[in-house]
């Protein structure tokens, strides 16, 4: 009789469950055991802070299978509550420890998976240790965050660090009831956004009640009665009931590294391109790996859903099928509710390419998300990233309340496929008014870089254009909004000048003088700089998403008026 192969799987989440029911799909007589410390094995840890929120009301939902299930519909034995301990790469064998028993013993493999996540990064605060603080990874978390909070009405909640999760948390506590402080250390919300698209994302979060301490980094706990009172380096403190510290997850390698394997660059267990370790027989999938960024070539982790379970399935076929399928990496696509607003990017961000030295340019447009003379159509803001050599998409990140997420897929779908800003431009979209315009935003976004490449459109971003224009000499700032939005603000030395008579200011204006022109969004700057470039005007700036992306990013911010 043939020997059956057995294969074993740690971690019974996103990649483990999905690399194991592959694995039965393709290999029905191998024996497949999965190894779970955790009680629960295959559920929606992205639906916890909705859960916890009760916008998810069902705690059975968040189970998408159970130990018992998986075993019947897939034949899996699955051993919950049981941690590997060791592996031992030379015999090919793991060390279980069951942990209501305390038994242990020995399972050896013929190929071995490793999924074993990323664990809550939470440094040594004085004080830290304390029963009002919580971390948010799993359904145990949940439960004692739900019934904590659940047993406080009114109640005030810190929420340390303004990542994905920590924003997730700070909507769903809002929706008990409990006032909310975000803190963070850096001087925006969402680190992987720029920063105008995060400030666009602050205005909204504080426009529903929530505040936001940006700058502002964590020193220490104290316990005070009931309350907690929390230090930060400036020496304020803020007096809450409990906190959530979400300051982000780390890959867990502990196991991987004990056992010998290869950790990378980027602190994740270090797989090929079939998702192999350093160890031929033991593959490695989801957060707690790394892989090489398609854009940068650089390593990377990525701690997303996505990723993990789409991974699993790769690396079962590289397990069955002798290493047929490659895994191409991601590009950390990601997206979050925030209130009314989805807020979403996927490549990479300005200044991460700024950071990583490379070349780049930047469009951000503001469109509606649906034909504008249809009821409810709302601004859509998209910024995007190219290369100005091959005009490649490196990034996209995209703001709105409706039909985001899509855009969001499009220019992920492109960007992962190394699409271009002209393949952008031919994007074919289904239209009717109730969902698009006839040139989609993800096309205008593509027209604008167009207009950037071959320099029709010329354009300074936010931070530089008013700086710009206050050390050119003799540089003259046009707003060509209307008189009355002029008069609801606008930037300071600005005259202005409507756009449908700037053709009869042109006279009055001096040739050689260098022109800075805005507007609302950028595109009535657009027809002004055009109009003035050919009419003799040699040197006419367009502020990039207008006046109230300026406003947005800079006064509504708290930064002042004149400086950056
Ligand atoms: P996990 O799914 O975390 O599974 C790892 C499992 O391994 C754990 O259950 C752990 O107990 C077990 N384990 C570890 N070590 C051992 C051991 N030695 N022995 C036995 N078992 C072990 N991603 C998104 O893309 N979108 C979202 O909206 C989103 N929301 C999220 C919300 C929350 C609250 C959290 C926590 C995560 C969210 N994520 C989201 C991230 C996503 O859940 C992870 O990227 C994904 O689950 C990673 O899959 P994984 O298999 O690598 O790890």
């Amino acid at each position: 009789m043939e020997k059956k192969n057995k294969y074993i799987i740690i971690g019974a989440v996103a990649g483990g469950a999905s690399t194991a029911a592959r694995l039965r799909r393709l290999e029905e007589h191998a024996d497949i055991l999965i190894f779970e410390k955790g009680a629960y094995i295959s559920y929606a840890n992205c639906g916890l802070p909705y859960y916890i929120g009760n916008v998810i009301e069902d705690r059975n939902k968040l189970f998408v299978q159970t130990a018992q299930s998986f075993k019947e519909r897939f034949n899996i034995d699955v051993r919950i509550q049981t941690e590997v301990i060791s592996i031992n790469p030379e015999l090919k064998q793991i060390t279980a420890k069951n942990l209501i028993t305390e038994e242990q013993y020995i399972e050896s493999f013929d190929k071995l998976v490793l999924s074993p996540g990323a664990e809550p990064v939470v440094p040594p605060f004085p004080g830290v240790q304390n029963n009002k603080i919580f971390t948010l990874r799993n359904v145990p978390d949940t439960d004692t965050i739900k019934n904590f909070a659940a047993a406080r009405k009114n109640a005030k909640a810190l929420i340390i660090g303004a990542g994905f999760i920590g924003l997730e948390m700070a909507e769903n506590l809002h929706h008990l009831g409990h006032t909310i402080t975000v803190v963070e250390m850096n001087n925006q919300i969402l680190a992987p956004l720029d920063f105008p698209i995060a400030a666009i994302a602050q205005q909204h979060l504080r426009s529903k009640g929530i505040e936001l301490l940006l700058n502002t980094a964590v020193k220490s706990f104290e316990e005070n009665g009931d309350k907690l009172t929390v230090h930060f380096n400036d020496n304020s403190t803020i007096e809450t009931d409990y906190v959530i510290l979400s300051i982000g997850v780390r890959p867990d390698i502990k196991l991987a590294a004990n056992a010998g394997l290869k950790i990378g660059e980027a602190k994740g267990i270090l797989v090929n391109e079939y998702l192999q370790t350093s160890h031929p027989d033991i593959y490695a999938v989801g957060d707690a790996i790394e892989f090489k960024n398609p854009i940068t070539k650089k390593s990377m982790s990525t701690f997303l859903a996505g990723p993990a379970n789409k991974q699993g399935r790769i690396c079962a076929n590289n397990i069955v099928n002798n290493n047929s399928s490659t895994y191409n990496g991601a590009i950390n696509t990601a997206i979050v509710k925030l209130f009314d607003l989805t807020v979403g990017t996927t490549g990479m961000a300005a200044k991460h390419l700024k950071g990583a030295a490379i070349p780049h340019l930047v469009s951000t447009t503001r469109s509606s998300s649906h034909a504008s003379y249809y009821p409810n159509a709302k601004q859509l803001t998209i910024q995007i990233t190219f290369s100005p050599d091959t005009q490649q998409l490196l990034g996209a990140q995209v703001i709105g309340e409706e039909g985001a997420d899509k855009r969001l897929d499009i220019l992920a779908t492109l960007i992962k496929n190394k699409g271009t800003i002209y393949d952008l431009m031919e994007v074919e979209h289904a239209y009717a008014p109730p969902y698009s315009s006839a040139k989609d935003p993800v096309n205008m976004a593509g027209f604008v870089a167009d207009n950037i490449i071959n320099k029709t459109l010329r354009v300074e971003q936010w931070d530089i254009f008013e700086t710009k224009f206050r050390q050119t000499p003799n540089a003259i700032l046009i707003d060509v909004r209307n008189p009355d939005e002029f008069a609801g603000g606008a930037i300071e030395g600005a005259i202005n000048i409507p756009i449908d008579i700037l053709r009869s200011k042109i006279s009055e204006l001096q040739k050689d003088a260098p022109i800075f022109v805005y507007c609302a969004i950028g595109l009535r700057g657009y027809l002004a700089q055009r109009i003035l470039l050919q009419n003799g005007f040699t040197q006419v700036s367009n502020l990039s998403g207008g006046y109230t992306l300026w406003n947005t990013c800079k006064i509504e911010q708290g930064l002042s008026n004149k400086s950056i």
